[in-house]
């Protein structure tokens, strides 16, 4: 089945952004910031009792970063130079979570001097280090998620540690003089499974309870992380459905007092509000009989499409050639055999697609520009517009 546009977008948002892209150059990427906004609303909708902390990674433009900022949201930010930037424009250190779990001593003394005093950690060394680096502030433990197989982009195994270990760690915060704060965790980015929020939930629930009842700790909060949909060829339930059971997973395991909720959306905020741009470079086949044909475009892995790995992420491709179609391979334009892709999962595009061609990427709004390369084979980083 070819691309449908109504599909992934509404016919004056895609034409909003057809109108702009036909003006530049390919490749590049569009970002509708309207979409942006929607998505956002969105998800405050179906969580109003979560504080949201923007995953800064999924896209750190200022544009996005600023139209957050307005909106009143928090960032989850991962190194002091996503904090710089989230600083320069005006967001102050207590909206701001310092999430990831590896980082070097002067790096977290940095973010205790600019006023951040909430911590991730899932390791004794980490924690230890934030004890002295930043005293006093708040931390929280990451907990190892499991089904992440049904998860497109898994953020496991790297990050996170077992429950026993999680609780020896949230005792230790509290004699090392920190406030042991909460939990957290992520289920893998673009989970499709909504259960894999029900079995960490419970686990969560568990660690709550033991160091209540074992500890005397009162643990205040759960960061559930990531992992909300975004428009992909493999489809997902909607924002909602996930809004509505993950609400009552919390209730059934906590009751009607919640602790505090913390969510970090990178994907399932900006994805769906971007659209890259691109031509086809060639298109050739292999053999005199070979079935199939090779599509190269001037987008490739290098420039943003590094979600292609494994062909994890299947990106909508949209052509306005239109007939009949043919499964073609679809690689990017660089002198890297890598640099392929889909072949294993078959697009079909048309026939009568032609070198010069536009195909559009929908869905790239994250995790592209922020991947892209700086200079493989002399290719710039990836144009980004907003519009
Ligand atoms: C990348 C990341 C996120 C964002 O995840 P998405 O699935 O893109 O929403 C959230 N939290 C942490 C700690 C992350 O590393």
């Amino acid at each position: 089945m070819p691309t449908r546009v109504e599909d992934y977008y509404a016919p004056e948002t895609f034409e909003r952004i057809k109108r702009f892209a036909d003006t530049k150059e390919t490749p590049f990427l569009v970002v509708d910031t309207a979409t942006v906004k929607q998505q956002l609303d969105e998800l405050i909708e179906g969580f109003p009792f979560a504080k949201i902390y923007y995953a800064v990674k999924a896209n750190p433009a200022p544009e996005i970063l600023s139209l957050l900022r307005d909106a009143g949201a928090s960032f989850d930010i991962a190194s002091i130079y996503e904090l710089d930037r989230v600083l320069s424009l005006g967001v102050s250190g207590d909206r701001i979570s310092y999430g990831n779990t590896i980082k070097k001593s002067k790096d977290i003394r940095y973010f205790y001097e600019k006023g951040v005093r909430l911590y991730a950690t899932d390791s004794e060394a980490d924690l230890r280090i934030i004890a002295k680096a930043a005293p006093g502030s708040k931390v929280y433990v990451r907990i190892l998620t499991e089904g992440t197989d049904t998860a497109d982009w898994p953020l496991s195994r790297k990050f996170g540690c077992q429950p026993d270990m999680a609780m020896d760690l949230m005792i230790m915060a509290r004699d090392l003089g920190l406030e042991p704060y909460g939990v957290s965790f992520h289920v893998g980015s673009q989970q499709r499974d909504i259960g894999a929020w029900d079995a960490v939930i419970a686990k969560v629930k568990v660690i709550f309870e033991r160091l209540r009842e074992e500890s005397d700790i009162q643990l205040k909060m759960i960061n559930m992380g990531g992992g909300f949909p975004a428009n992909y060829v493999t489809r997902t339930n909607e924002l909602q459905t996930y809004a509505e059971e993950i609400t009552r997973f919390l209730e059934e395991d906590f009751g009607g007092e919640l602790p505090e909720i913390i969510l970090e959306p990178g994907r399932s905020l900006i994805a769906n509000a971007g659209v890259l741009v691109s031509e086809v470079v060639l298109i050739s086949r292999k053999s005199r009989t070979a079935l199939n044909r090779w599509v190269f475009t001037d987008v490739g892995k290098f420039s943003g499409l590094i979600e292609t790995m494994d062909e994890s992420i299947k990106f909508p491709i949209y052509t306005e050639k239109n007939g009949e179609l043919e499964e073609v391979v679809i690689a990017g334009p660089t002198c890297d055999s890598a640099d392929i892709m889909y072949e294993n999962y078959m697009y079909g595009l048309p026939l009568n697609l032609a070198i010069g061609d536009r195909l559009y990427w929908f869905t790239t709004g994250a995790y592209t520009s922020s991947y892209s390369a700086i200079e493989f084979n002399g290719f710039p980083p990836l144009k980004t517009y907003f519009i």
